[in-house]
């Protein structure tokens, strides 16, 4: 706890006109839901699938290993209620409050917006959205979870396929293009769970023109000293007392 790094950045929020988050996986992962490019866990996946997750969850092997593809989707990231941690409900206070206008997240379990946030960009997609990719009808998440084995479109009968980013995709041109527009008006950037080089902001840094740039990740890099303001402890411990001092 860094009362002098606190209070340096609740008079940055506040002072701010227009502030954007962006919120890495380092928040999922305090939200209970570790990354798939963790060692750990890939190596879990590669003993139970006999493919590790950068290899299933691409849109090759939902092509052509459809019934693993959805087995693995189903237990490894959609298998656990995941609820978004207090750092979240921080960013939708700030957002209530007028100091806060936009979330940019990578991750797809719509944590943010869980939390209340109104304005938010999901690159990724949400698990939440999923569509037949033949005749576009949707289908809710429950219809996922609940299918036992592929989930087919009731009237088509073609797999259901989330509306989520698989590895090797691309993020869709609009979103990007609606998250930069947002940096450039940006006088503040919080970049929370990530590090400045990571696949979150990589590409999108470049735009911001504001005043501060500040950093709130649990591990250090070396990249972090390009911040105006770095913080090395935990986003779910860090923003709640900086948004909500006691
Ligand atoms: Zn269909």
């Amino acid at each position: 706890m860094d009362n002098r790094k606190y209070s340096m950045i609740r008079e940055a929020l506040e002072k701010s006109h227009y502030t954007v988050a962006f919120c890495g996986t380092g928040m999922m992962k305090e939200s209970g839901m570790p990354s798939m490019r963790d060692p750990e866990i890939a190596y879990e996946v590669e003993k139970k699938y006999g493919y590790s997750p950068e290899e299933i969850f691409t849109s090759a092997f939902y092509a052509t290993r459809t019934e693993t593809f959805f087995d693995y989707y189903r237990n490894e990231m959609l298998g656990k209620p995941l609820e978004p941690s207090k750092a979240f409900y921080a960013l939708a206070e700030l957002e209530r409050r007028g100091k806060l206008q936009y979330c940019v997240t990578n991750n797809v379990y719509n944590l943010p917006g869980r939390a209340g946030c109104q304005n938010v960009m999901n690159l990724h997609g949400i698990v939440e959205e999923n569509k037949c990719p033949r005749c576009g009808r949707e289908y809710s998440l429950d219809y996922i979870i609940t299918s036992r084995r592929t989930p087919l479109c009731e009237s088509c009968m073609s797999p259901v396929r989330p509306q989520v980013l698989l590895f090797g995709e691309m993020v869709d041109n609009q979103r990007m293009t609606r998250a930069v527009q947002q940096i450039e008006k940006a006088e503040v950037l919080l970049v929370l769970g990530t590090t400045l080089n990571s696949g979150l902001c990589e590409g999108y840094l470049d735009y911001f023109q504001g005043s501060t740039l500040i950093l709130i990740n649990s591990t250090e890099h070396f990249l972090d000293e390009k911040a105006d303001i770095v913080l090395h402890e935990e986003v779910k411990e860090a923003l709640p007392a900086i948004v909500c001092p006691q």
